[in-house]
């Protein structure tokens, strides 16, 4: 018996009706960047299917280096996976996803900052960067941010959203734009 054990019964309920898919394009063509909030699920919110688009989640949803790395392999692999399928300039939209509420907001005061950064060995630098006050800011820096990444692909396009939790509505606040 674990935390899991309820869990397990609802993968067992889940299986029973399950029917596998091959490694094949997500057939949506987003990639969702959001927070790891366990309130703004991107499968529950916006209604995803298996197979339909990758989903990266960190604190905040923010554009992190390794937020970057996982985009460039993603256009890698949709390239690869694609031959020759859909316009050839086109590979996926990068939605960014930031919320209202966010539990990242505590660390905007420098006295939880460092208390945070002392108890979890991250630099309070890092710790300021996953900071989501004002998502609707927040959200804008972050797709400028990865539209001005030399490692993003010209085939890729990048929008900017706001999910408000009091509401259950997603707004977008950038339209997807290319590099
Ligand atoms: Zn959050």
């Amino acid at each position: 018996m674990t935390k899991m054990t309820p869990l397990l019964e609802r993968n067992e309920q889940f299986a029973r009706t399950y029917t596998p898919a091959g490694l094949g394009l997500p057939t949506a063509q987003v990639v969702i960047v959001s927070c790891l909030d366990h309130r703004v699920d991107p499968a529950i919110v916006l209604g995803l299917r298996l197979g339909e688009a990758p989903v990266i989640r960190n604190a905040g949803g923010r554009v992190t280096q390794a937020v970057i790395d996982d985009i460039a392999f993603l256009a890698f692999l949709t390239g690869q996976l694609g031959g020759g399928q859909g316009p050839a300039d086109t590979l996926f939209e990068v939605a960014v996803v930031h919320h209202t509420q966010c539990g990242t907001g505590f660390l905007a005061d420098p006295g939880i900052r460092h208390q945070a950064a002392e108890a979890t060995g991250t630099l309070e630098a890092a710790l300021e960067a996953s900071v989501v006050t004002d998502p609707h800011a927040t959200v804008k820096t972050d797709v400028e941010r990865l539209l001005a990444s030399p490692r993003l692909s010209p085939k890729v396009s990048v929008s900017g959203h706001v999910y408000d939790i009091a509401t259950g509505r997603l707004s977008t606040i950038l339209d997807a734009r290319y590099p």
